[in-house]
């Protein structure tokens, strides 16, 4: 059961509660249903979900309550609050314990459902803000997701090794890296051996992408030390 599709229901009327598992499931989540506020919590400390349905009216620890004690703990997970009460107040409250929405009842169930999606989709957004795609250095551009390389001669579909090479450089642009650090953290070697295949690497890596092989602006050697990337040569 994966994680970022499971959703916690807490829901002490039990006919409410299997009507929205009943529809989150028709919708392709896993839902995990509890009718208490103290289980809630308890769910929450030993599991992972992506997002917590929460009633505001329950037995013992309230929905308020539960999303307080929630914040408290620094816990961020995205709460929709459920409530009976639908005034201007109630809802200020719920949001101001750090609830995400709020949704009256009786409520429309196709809005409930892309309520729950749009809260998700805000998350997913958040967590996982888009990589960069592409590298550009000179008049090469190096498409990170298909490893092939736009470059003055043509374009280059990149090896494994070479976009891992490429990917050591970039990360560490500026840098002088040893052959020893090269060897280690592209073919996973240790600094004792042979290093003709990385240099091989590098004469290349400079046929692809360097004006002037011969004199390299991007893939440079640092006399005695190793090399050295530099996205942009002065
Ligand atoms: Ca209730």
């Amino acid at each position: 059961m994966e994680a970022k599709n499971t959703l916690l229901l807490v829901e002490d009327e039990p006919h409410i509660a299997e009507g929205l598992a009943f529809n989150l499931e028709e919708e392709g989540y896993h839902v995990t249903h509890v009718d208490s506020g103290e289980k809630a919590l308890n769910a929450l400390t030993t599991n992972h979900y992506a997002l917590v349905i929460l009633d505001l009216t329950l037995p013992g620890i309230d929905g308020l309550e539960v999303c307080d004690q929630l914040r408290e703990q620094g816990n961020q997970i995205p709460i929709l609050m459920l409530t009976a009460r639908g005034t201007e107040q109630d809802r200020i409250t719920g949001l101001s314990k750090g609830a995400d929405d709020y949704l009256a009842k009786p409520f429309n169930l196709k809005e409930f459902l892309l309520r729950v999606a749009g809260l998700l989709r805000r998350t997913n957004w958040q967590q996982t803000p888009p990589e960069k795609k592409t590298y550009q250095f000179g008049n090469n551009q190096i498409d990170l997701e298909t490893d092939q390389a736009f470059t003055e001669n043509g374009i280059i579909q990149l090896t494994e090794l070479e976009m891992k090479m490429l990917r050591v450089f970039f990360e560490q642009e500026g840098k002088v890296l040893s052959r020893g650090k090269l060897l280690k953290q592209v073919w996973g070697m240790s600094p004792e051996t042979e290093t003709r295949t990385l240099d091989n690497f590098i004469v290349r890596l400079r046929k692809y992408f360097e004006i002037d092989p011969a004199k390299p602006l991007y893939f440079r050697t640092v006399r005695g030390r190793g090399y050295r990337f530099i996205q942009n040569p002065d």
